[in-house]
């Protein structure tokens, strides 16, 4: 079986293999690692490889695990990204530890977030989550509503809009997605300069996400093994 630092290594150098195919710099394309499920020794092994970017999608495991992986490196520089479902309260511990949440998928969210920040007298980036499956039951904002959705976030001046996030649905070839989260990005850099960030693609489609524009690859799984359940 192959160890995390080979793993690393090798995603490593498909990443870059991918960029140079897309005609894109490795430096326009940022790596998170999600550790999510795997206990704070992944984290610190990841840190001792040179890695800085972490992702976590459970508000009591990060805050944890965050707290953990301080006391053990005490000197580190590193960020944790949210990227899971967020329950609105859980929004006031985000913003304690959180640089960036991937997961801005409703107004009901955007509103806590809002009041938590003023509280805390704080800034939080965050990417609008796309819905795109289809189905309105699940999380994210449909690609018809990314505008009125957008201007709520614009008018949050604690929130600083990166961009866009998305995953691939589970059955359908990723580059439909992807196409249309890119177009949904392409939309939002109208509206807003700064927002010109694309956060897609995981263990089994980050080449594909390389080629479509992603800006923040979201990998778990192929660097760090299969995941423990969570308890
Ligand atoms: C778990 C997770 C990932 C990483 O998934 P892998 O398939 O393990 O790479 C990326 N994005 C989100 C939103 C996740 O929940």
């Amino acid at each position: 079986m192959s160890s995390v630092s080979e793993r690393y290594e090798q995603i490593e150098q498909r990443i870059q293999s991918a960029c140079g195919l897309a005609g894109r710099s490795r430096s326009e394309v940022e790596l998170i690692v999600v550790t999510k499920n795997h206990p704070v020794d992944l984290a610190v092994e990841l840190f001792d490889l040179g890695h800085r970017n972490f992702g976590e999608n459970k508000d009591q495991e990060v805050s944890q695990k965050a707290q953990e992986f301080a006391l053990l490196k005490p000197q580190a520089v590193v960020t944790w990204s949210f990227i899971g479902q967020l329950q609105s309260n859980k929004a006031k511990s985000v913003i304690r530890y959180a640089s960036s949440l991937h997961s801005l998928d409703r107004s009901s969210l955007l509103k806590e977030l809002n009041k938590q920040l003023e509280i805390a007298d704080s800034e939080l980036r965050v990417f609008i989550e796309l819905n795109l499956t289809g189905d309105s039951n699940r999380g994210g904002i449909q690609p018809d509503n990314l505008v009125e959705f957008a201007h709520l976030v614009l008018d949050s001046p604690r929130l600083k809009l990166q961009g866009v996030m998305a995953v691939a649905g589970l059955n359908v070839d990723p580059r439909q997605d992807f196409e249309i989260a890119r177009t949904a990005a392409e939309t939002l850099l109208t509206m807003e300069p700064d927002a010109k960030y694309l956060s897609m693609g995981m263990s089994e489609d980050f080449e594909v996400a390389i080629d479509f524009g992603a800006t923040h690859l979201r990998v778990g799984s192929a660097i760090t093994g299969p995941r423990p359940q969570s308890a």
